[in-house]
């Protein structure tokens, strides 16, 4: 079906006739291309049963496509912008698979929403065009939450979307990448240039799908999560040292360099190697060496 709101044209007329003046501080730029709509949509794979959560509907031109292909589910949009959730419940007002929360989704609280929203348990999915500065602390936020995720579908600014899919070996390869990529599979689905917002963004943008793992081996095999992320974090904060020199005087723990030295022996890894070259598995083994020396 057409989509009313994602045109150039249906797009300004709302905010005239809502007398909406845009928040650059939300940044409220507005998607007006009902292709790049269908490529959110279609790599949410909505069968139409499931619990979607869509954050920063603003004058809803996704969520008008997400609802055509919900049948028995359900949508839950957040909006940080009072203003936009009158606009959306005067544009929806017939729409009982629609609930609106006027609420900032960096202060959510996802697992009283899933219970609270979705207590028949149906398959969730999330679908976001965000401001770009708020993009990654949501997402962590809802990943992090460890509410049980189907899909997440979301736009974000190309170089954070590129830094997200990184794999080792690579400039982009960092702590962003690990900490997506240790709950959900990522992959950048499509290319978006700024001229389909209205208005039109500085920078470029990419829509990124994260899906789950068939067996996520990453957290089975770490042995203890926030000591593996100090490593992480040791590792890309001084990411041109040697792997040893990272360790060893990190600001984020407080490792011999000796137990450093031994365990990269132990390991097989090489002391002048970086560690930006290693990838997650070898983070992984080497981090549970560690945690063990130490205690
Ligand atoms: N999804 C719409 C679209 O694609 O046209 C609007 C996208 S606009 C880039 C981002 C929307 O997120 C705005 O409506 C803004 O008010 C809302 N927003 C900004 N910060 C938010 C937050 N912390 N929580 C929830 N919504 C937020």
């Amino acid at each position: 079906m057409e989509n009313k709101i994602a045109t150039p044209s249906a797009t300004k007329k709302i905010l005239r006739e809502h007398n909406l003046s845009l928040k650059k501080s939300l940044g409220q730029n507005f998607l007006v291309d009902s292709n790049i709509i269908d490529i959110i949509t279609s790599a949410s794979a909505i069968d139409g049963d499931e619990f979607i959560i869509e954050i920063g509907p603003g004058i809803g031109s996704l969520t008008q496509a997400v609802l055509e292909k919900l049948t028995s589910g359900k949508l839950l949009a957040v909006e940080k912008d009072a203003a936009m959730v009158e606009v959306l419940k005067d544009i929806f007002a017939e729409e009982k698979k629609l609930t609106l929360l006027n609420q900032d989704a960096l202060k959510i609280n996802w697992k009283e929403i899933a219970a609270e929203y979705n207590s028949e348990n149906r398959k969730i999915k999330l679908i976001a065009n965000l401001p770009y500065y708020v993009t990654t602390p949501i997402i962590m936020g809802v990943l992090e939450s460890e509410i049980e995720l189907e899909q997440l579908v979301f736009m974000v600014q190309k170089e954070v979307g590129e830094r997200i899919c990184a794999g080792p070996e690579t400039k982009k390869f960092g702590s962003l990448s690990v900490a997506v990529q240790y709950h959900m599979q990522p992959e950048i689905v499509h290319q978006v240039p700024s001229s389909v917002f209205i208005p039109q963004p500085d920078v470029d943008s990419v829509i990124v799908s994260l899906s789950p793992y068939a067996e996520n081996i990453y957290q089975e095999e770490i042995v203890n999560k926030e000591f593996f992320f100090q490593i992480v974090k040791s590792i890309f904060q001084q990411r041109r040292k040697t792997l040893r020199n990272s360790l060893s005087k990190s600001a984020v723990i407080n490792l011999d360099r000796d137990l450093v030295t031994k365990a990269l022996e132990d390991e097989g890894i090489g002391l002048k190697k970086r560690g930006e070259k290693l990838s997650i598995f070898e983070m992984i083994s080497i981090s549970n060496r560690i945690y063990k020396m130490t205690k």
